[in-house]
């Protein structure tokens, strides 16, 4: 019996228990997946769910907002995958060891490159709007693509730290720049870009007139949007992506591949993407996005 589950605050509307059950269930494995409360202040209540995969009665765990970075102290190790974004989303066992890995990055890139094949044979300039968790996982991906990377936050000094955190110790291949999200510094840049992606929460339900990219600023001729957002599936900024005739996709494509990527780790089998992708579609227009 396979026992997963996910931690996070609030997690009624997630739509993991959908996507990992349904590919448990095409995989033939008997298994389930929980979901796990834990209020932001409950770090007891953290230990506790964590200890449950120490002793084995869960076989592995998802982590998600708020616990992502409070989670990696309660670990032996930690991949230097996650210890480069600086959070942990997924835990599993590895003999008497708790191994914290995230699968935000990869999943991302996997999904990046089935949507907009043609960026990934050249080198490209990325403006990431954000510099909170998802794009610090955005950064770690692009940095192994991409040429240069511009990430805009309101708050400058959350981007410098992010490209300092991003770097510390190791060498990209891009140069990454933090620059204010406002609508002069990005102006001066979209001359040259080729992917925009929106790591911020603006746009999602029930703000779906909000839009991160400045009203009244055009996207850069012939690039693509990638808005990690996947509720409404078609924020404003995809709006204006569509209505300029550019390539753009949202953020389910993410949530199913890190979701299949944590699966493929707990039971060392190949997942079926089709599968989680069925069953997200057969799921009502969501509310609220949660993991
Ligand atoms: P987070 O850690 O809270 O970071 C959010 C970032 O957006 C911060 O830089 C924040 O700036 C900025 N921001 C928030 N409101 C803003 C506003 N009104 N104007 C400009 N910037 C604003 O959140 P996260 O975990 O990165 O998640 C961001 C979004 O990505 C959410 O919508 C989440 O659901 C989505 N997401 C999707 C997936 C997926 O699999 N598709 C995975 C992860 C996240 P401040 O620090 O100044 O507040």
């Amino acid at each position: 019996m396979i026992n997963l589950g996910l931690i996070g605050w609030p997690l009624s509307h997630s739509k993991s228990p959908v996507i990992h059950s349904s590919a448990l269930k095409a995989m033939d494995l008997p298994g389930r997946y929980g979901l796990y409360p834990i209020h932001p202040s409950d770090q007891e209540g953290l230990l506790r769910v964590v200890d449950e995969v120490r002793r084995g009665n869960l076989t592995g765990i998802n982590v998600t907002i708020p616990h992502k970075q409070k989670v990696m102290p309660l670990l032996d190790e930690i991949s230097t995958n996650a210890r480069s974004i600086g959070a942990v989303n997924t835990i599993f066992r590895q003999g008497k060891k708790l191994i914290g890995e995230n699968t935000d990055a990869t999943g991302f890139l996997c999904d990046l490159n089935t949507h907009f094949s043609d960026l990934s044979n050249r080198s490209i300039n990325v403006i990431v709007l954000g510099a909170g968790g998802s794009a610090r996982a955005v950064v770690c991906a692009l940095v192994k693509v991409a040429s240069k990377i511009f990430v805009a936050a309101r708050r400058p000094d959350k981007a410098k730290s992010l490209v300092e955190d991003t770097f510390s110790g190791r060498s990209g291949l891009a140069i990454v720049s933090p620059i204010l999200l406002d609508e002069i510094s990005l102006k001066d840049i979209t001359g040259s870009i080729d992917l925009i992606v929106n790591a911020t929460p603006v746009g999602m339900h029930p703000n779906v007139d909000a839009s991160p990219w400045p009203v009244g600023l055009p996207l850069p001729v012939g690039c693509c949007v990638y808005d990690l957002i996947y509720n409404p599936p078609e924020t404003r900024l995809i709006k204006l992506a569509i209505k300029q005739g550019l390539g753009h996709t949202n953020g389910i494509g993410m949530l199913i591949e890190q979701a299949a990527l944590s699966l493929e780790i707990w039971t060392g089998m190949p997942v079926p993407r089709d599968a989680m992708w069925s069953a997200i579609r057969q799921q009502p227009i969501i509310t609220d996005q949660e993991a």
